[in-house]
């Protein structure tokens, strides 16, 4: 829907937060270590809050004062969550917001790395998410972004980084270490989805995959498969309420 009909995507709330707190812990990462502090990045926060007041999809989500409130609460608690995952004094950053170009099994790649870490001479990649952080039956595929930004930075620097990682902020870190098995695996995995899109496109053929992600879909009203999903499982849910089944 949004790539390839090209339609808006609806603001949200959860992802302008999410922007707010990235570009909070990018500024505070640029400062020397003895700064990285909870007082400094309040300062740096409110310096950034009128840029997001005015940012239209900020008021496009029409908040009352209390509304305003709780989001900044919430976007803050993004932001001091990264206390609970590491001490920020101790972090040696070589870059934040690093733009990756590379070419990957083929593909075009491109990627904004939130921050490159160093660990003694070796490079970790590092990525906040101030979503909820997954079970550990989902953990693996949420890492295979990090992993394609190791192989991108490879490419680019002659250097792969010893591992990658994802600080859901305020919750914990989820990390893999990087081998050129795990590389190879994800850039093969890349190529297939690349090589899928391309079918796709040609014959014009997109096969909804619909699944409990449907009720969160902004898109799910031009969609009747999707619809019919959400239709599905809220039918399910209240028959297992009505019966005390599953
Ligand atoms: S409603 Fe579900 S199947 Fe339809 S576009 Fe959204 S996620 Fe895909």
């Amino acid at each position: 829907m949004r790539y390839v009909e090209r339609l808006p995507d609806p603001p949200g709330e959860a992802a302008l937060a999410g922007s707010f707190a990235h570009r909070v812990l990018e500024l505070l990462m640029q400062r020397d270590s003895h700064e990285r502090t909870v007082e400094v990045a309040k300062v740096i926060a409110r310096g950034e809050w009128p840029g997001i007041e005015a940012d239209p999809d900020f008021q496009a989500l029409g908040f009352d004062e209390a509304g305003g409130k709780h989001f900044r609460w919430k976007a803050w608690q993004a932001i001091e969550g990264l206390w609970a995952l590491e001490d920020p004094k101790a972090v040696e950053v070589r870059a934040t917001e690093h733009d990756v170009e590379a070419d990957l099994g083929g593909v075009p790649f491109r990627g904004i790395v939130d921050r490159l870490d160093e660990e003694g001479d070796r490079l970790v990649v590092t990525d906040y998410k101030s979503g909820k952080a997954p079970s550990a039956r989902f953990r693996r595929g949420r890492l295979d972004q990090v992993l394609l930004y190791a192989a991108a930075v490879e490419q680019a620097t002659g250097e792969m980084p010893v591992h990658a990682r994802l600080l859901y902020l305020g919750q914990r870190p989820v990390g893999i270490q990087v081998t050129r098995e795990e590389i190879d695996s994800v850039v093969g995995k890349l190529a297939g989805t690349w090589a899928a899109i391309n079918t796709a496109c040609d014959t014009d053929e997109f096969e909804p995959r619909t699944g409990p992600l449907c009720g969160w879909c902004p898109y799910v009203d031009r969609c009747p498969e999707g619809t019919k999903e959400v239709a599905k499982r809220q039918a399910k849910k209240e028959a297992a309420a009505m019966y005390g089944g599953d």
